[in-house]
């Protein structure tokens, strides 16, 4: 089995500095193996994208996206 080289961030777009993504390799560490993804975010990736994209490491954090273009 192939990791998916979906190297985007399925809620905000951004890089999701996902190493087997990035590699085609499983066994280069990632930094997700480590981190503790938070429940909000899970619950915000459309469906279609459970399991086939790597969150960012912002968003699995559970905090806001960057939006470059905020208008705040
Ligand atoms: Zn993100």
């Amino acid at each position: 089995m192939q990791p998916l080289p979906n190297t985007t961030c399925p809620l905000c777009g951004g890089s999701n500095q996902c190493t087997p993504a990035n590699t085609g390799r499983f066994d280069p560490e990632c930094w997700c193996t480590k981190a503790a993804i938070s429940p909000e975010a899970l619950a915000k990736i459309p469906p279609e994208l459970v399991n086939q994209a790597c969150l960012c490491p912002r968003c699995a954090a559970g905090l806001p996206p960057v939006m470059p273009h905020s208008e705040l």
